[in-house]
């Protein structure tokens, strides 16, 4: 076993809060062939057997939700709220897929679709890959490790988990309680920075990847030379438009959660704002006392603060560069703009630009910090011209009493998912996509039967209803056959009397 480890910091005041082995490509390929050995028979459990363990599991993780969202919170030092929201998420997404996966895998037999393939019946059945690695970034590490793979698991696949290096704790401990529960040993989690991930990258026979697009792309590049297939889950920089007939205190409320929601380090963050010309002051005026109100510090459910620190002093210096960078082109800060320090710790004030435009990083790169760039626009048409004038495409929303113009706004936007009225809601619902457009990604994370049909691959199984000794499309090729199965084509292809029926020379 290695002797590198990797000490877990605080974000809010660097202190070691944990360490945990930080595996070589060698241990990343024994810990797959071990679980690559155990899968078959999971996967001859079936989907009722595996479902069992999964149901065990959520409980273990219920029995521990104190011990797993402490440690979420020593970590990330986020808002205790804000741990157990990543928990209940994916306990409700373990039920969702327990509820629905027999019927999303269950083999189908569509019809043939012309007189001629009726004679045989198709049979489309769902295999797992064996091995699924999942690579999770920091930001909601528990709920992307245990989101993406208990689809996986479900459907049969074993599922090696490379949690981020800043965060892996949480994610170590809820995969020893799938150990714990006595479940089959097709779940094991293999800590490490970026060269162990890439060792899962070359061991795994699909890659879910959620982090950074630069990350991406290497993933993916990899993945191609190695045909296997990938769903890279990758960065954001969601718009809201909010259109002049918008309620308000309800949008201005939902711009400071959606922007500053896990200071602002969610894929689906709000992370810029187009306002309608006739009602930006009174917006930025309802923004800017919000956000002066939201309280910085750590959380531990007794303690009162909103939003904890940001992750580490590199996204500290991140978005300090993107703010000043903003306010060297003209852009005005109504409120914070500044790195805070209740503890020392990465804390940022809750910040709120106007006066912003494109030439601004904080309009064009993802920021990750509960940073509010508000920008006047002409009307709606300029808004959507503006959210699309972005290399990403993750989620967005619109805001208006008329909900036919949101649905139109919405269609018009290029972005995987679209919230008319509300901000993050499109995280809660699994039947819905969650897949990027652009440099957001490929693939789809969740999406109902998508969201774990994916980790399968297709079979078709097609049996022939009657069996003659011969076939007409068989050798040999004789001059009659031929003539008499053209004429049949033809009649069934063309779609007019005079196609169908024409004689033809050879
Ligand atoms: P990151 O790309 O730096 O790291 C993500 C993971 O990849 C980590 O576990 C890291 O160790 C690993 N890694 C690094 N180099 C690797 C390599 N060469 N091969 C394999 N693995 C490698 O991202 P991050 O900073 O941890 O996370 C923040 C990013 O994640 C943001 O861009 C955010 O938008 C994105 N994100 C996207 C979604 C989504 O669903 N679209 C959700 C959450 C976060």
């Amino acid at each position: 076993m290695t002797d590198t480890r990797i000490d877990v910091r605080s974000p809010a005041d660097a202190s070691i809060v944990g360490s945990v082995a930080s595996l070589s490509a060698t241990e990343v390929a024994a810990a797959v062939t071990g679980i690559r050995t155990e899968q078959p028979g999971w996967e001859t459990l079936g989907i009722r057997g595996r479902r069992e363990w999964l149901e065990r599991y959520r409980d273990w993780l219920l029995d521990h939700d104190d011990e797993v969202t402490g440690l979420l919170q020593a970590e990330t030092s986020k808002p205790l709220q804000e741990a157990r929201l990543e928990l209940a998420m994916s306990l409700d997404l373990i039920n969702y897929y327990c509820k629905n996966a027999e019927a999303f895998l269950a083999d189908e037999h569509p019809r043939g679709h012309s007189v001629i393939t009726k004679s045989k019946r198709l049979t489309i059945t769902r295999h797992p890959y064996p091995v699924v690695g999942v690579i999770t970034p920091w930001n909601v590490p528990l709920l992307i490790a245990l989101a993406d793979s208990a689809p996986a698991l479900l459907a049969g696949a074993a599922v090696v988990v490379k949690p981020s290096e800043l965060t892996p704790l949480a994610t170590q401990r809820v995969i020893d309680g799938w150990q714990e529960i006595g479940a089959p040993g097709v779940f094991v989690c293999t800590p490490g920075a970026g060269a162990t991930g890439a060792a899962v990258v070359e061991e795994a026979d699909f890659i879910q990847f959620t982090g950074s697009t630069r990350t991406g792309i290497r993933i993916g590049r990899r993945a191609a030379e190695r045909l296997i297939p990938s769903s890279l889950e990758l960065g954001g920089k969601d718009a809201m438009i909010v259109l002049a007939d918008a309620d308000l205190e309800r949008a201005s409320n939902a711009a400071v959660w959606g922007g500053m929601f896990n200071s602002g380090q969610a894929c689906v963050s709000v992370e810029r704002v187009y306002v309608e010309a006739s009602v930006h002051d009174e917006f930025v005026r309802r923004v800017t006392q919000k956000a002066w109100t939201v309280r910085v510090g750590t959380n531990d459910g007794a303690s009162k603060a909103d939003i904890g620190p940001l992750i580490s002093s590199t996204q500290l210096a991140i978005v300090t560069t993107q703010v000043q960078d903003a306010v060297s082109k003209g852009a005005t800060v109504v409120t914070g703009g500044e790195r805070a320090q209740p503890q020392g710790g990465a804390f940022f004030q809750p910040t709120v630009l106007t006066g912003v435009d494109h030439t601004m990083q904080v309009m064009q790169e993802e920021t990750f910090g509960p940073t509010l760039p508000i920008m006047k626009v002409a009307n709606a048409t300029e808004a959507i011209r503006l959210a699309n004038d972005s290399p990403y495409g993750l989620s967005a929303s619109v805001w208006t009493r008329n909900t036919e113009r949101g649905r139109e706004v919405a269609r018009r936007l290029e972005a995987g998912a679209v919230n008319v009225n509300d901000v993050l809601s499109n995280l809660f619902l699994f039947p819905a996509p969650h897949a990027g457009w652009k440099k957001s990604g490929t693939g789809e994370r969740l999406g109902g039967a998508a969201g774990i049909r994916k980790y399968c691959r297709e079979q078709a199984i097609i049996e022939s209803r009657i069996t003659p000794h011969d076939e007409p499309l068989w050798f040999p090729y004789t001059p009659g056959k031929h003539r008499l199965i053209w004429r049949l084509l033809r009649f069934m292809i063309a779609r007019d009397a005079n196609r169908k029926l024409r004689k033809f020379g050879r």
